[in-house]
């Protein structure tokens, strides 16, 4: 269905959990609700089925970090069953995608974004805290194994911290048939450096002449080719090139909860409507209404941390 400024929305974002087993220092994980707190896959299954009655047709699984739960497969199973699901995807930290990936694919996963913003073993150890880049690395090869396709690599590069690994991240793209994005850092930690930390897509074409733009943009990503790569190489610029106007989602929290907009701390609450199939739906349709024409990110901050809302 459009929103109130005509713009079809058809892409669900559903965070089933606010864990992570990462802490990245940009995400400014904030209070991670219990397990206990979260929705079962039969409940994720029913909401996800009102959305695609509003004309959802795509679904995008996040977090937090969805690998934490252990039946993220039957959540997977259960949203793939459903009529007018087109594609169902993962973004994930890639930590435990090596052990994972088959499994997902069979329970009917399409494609898989790993995030990945350094190649460097020590620089990945202080991004994320954890010193994990050798399975994340064995999860994209074992994505690749077993056939999640596209496979998409997001990294949020940052001054003086990760920038100088931007050549061997896209380097992965001249390798290996994957995407590698780079995604402009947005206000989600607490800091509130985030501008001066921020590498912008300008910035990285500046660096990096030889990138050639691939027209049209694809979703929110501008991508380009380099002589002889396999991949693209990707620019998704919410701050210097904001995509609002052309927005086609919206996010279900693990809470049951809805957020029309990520640079919003609003969220409308689902579970009450459960009971009751065409109520649910209505309340989906009048929160599409109530969406925002976009972020304000170039001048305030999230306030919440990014581990609520799946990015
Ligand atoms: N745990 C999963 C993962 O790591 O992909 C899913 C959740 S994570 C919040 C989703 C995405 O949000 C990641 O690609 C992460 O890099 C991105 N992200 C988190 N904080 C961000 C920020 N301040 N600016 C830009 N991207 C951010």
């Amino acid at each position: 269905m459009k929103d109130n400024f005509g713009r079809e929305i058809t892409y669900l974002r559903v965070s089933v959990t606010q864990r992570c087993n990462l802490n990245c220092v940009y995400c400014g994980k904030t209070d991670c609700a219990k397990k206990e707190t979260e929705l079962s896959p039969a409940t994720i299954r029913q909401l996800v089925r009102a959305f695609v009655a509003c004309g959802i047709k795509k679904v995008r699984i996040t977090g937090g970090e969805p690998l934490v739960r252990n039946d993220l497969c039957e959540i997977i199973a259960g949203i793939r069953s459903i009529g007018g699901v087109e594609t169902c995807a993962l973004t994930t930290n890639g930590v435990y995608l090596a052990q994972a990936a088959g499994a997902l694919k069979a329970a009917g996963l399409d494609s898989v974004n790993i995030s990945l913003d350094s190649t460097d073993g020590s620089t990945y150890r202080h991004l994320t805290g954890a010193d994990m880049l050798k399975k994340v690395l064995a999860g994209l090869d074992e994505a690749e194994r077993v056939g999640l396709r596209p496979i998409k690599v997001n990294a949020v590069l940052m001054k003086g911290v990760n920038s100088d690994g931007a050549g061997a991240l896209i380097d992965l793209a001249r390798r290996l048939r994957i995407d590698v994005r780079f995604i402009e850092l947005m206000p989600f930690s607490a800091q509130g450096e985030d501008a001066a930390l921020r590498v912008t897509g300008d910035e990285i074409l500046t660096q990096f002449p030889f990138l050639r733009p691939l027209d049209p943009a694809d979703g929110v990503a501008q991508y380009y080719a380099g002589e002889g790569f396999a991949g693209r190489v990707g620019l998704i610029r919410p701050i210097t090139r904001k995509f609002c106007a052309g927005c086609n989602r919206i996010r279900l929290l693990s809470d049951g909860s809805v957020k029309p907009c990520l640079g919003y701390d609003t969220a409308y609450p689902l579970l009450p409507f459960l009971g009751d199939d065409e109520r649910l739906r209505e309340e989906i349709r009048q929160i599409i209404l109530k969406k925002p024409a976009g972020h304000s990110f170039e001048n305030q901050t999230a306030g919440h941390g990014l581990n609520r809302t799946g990015g």
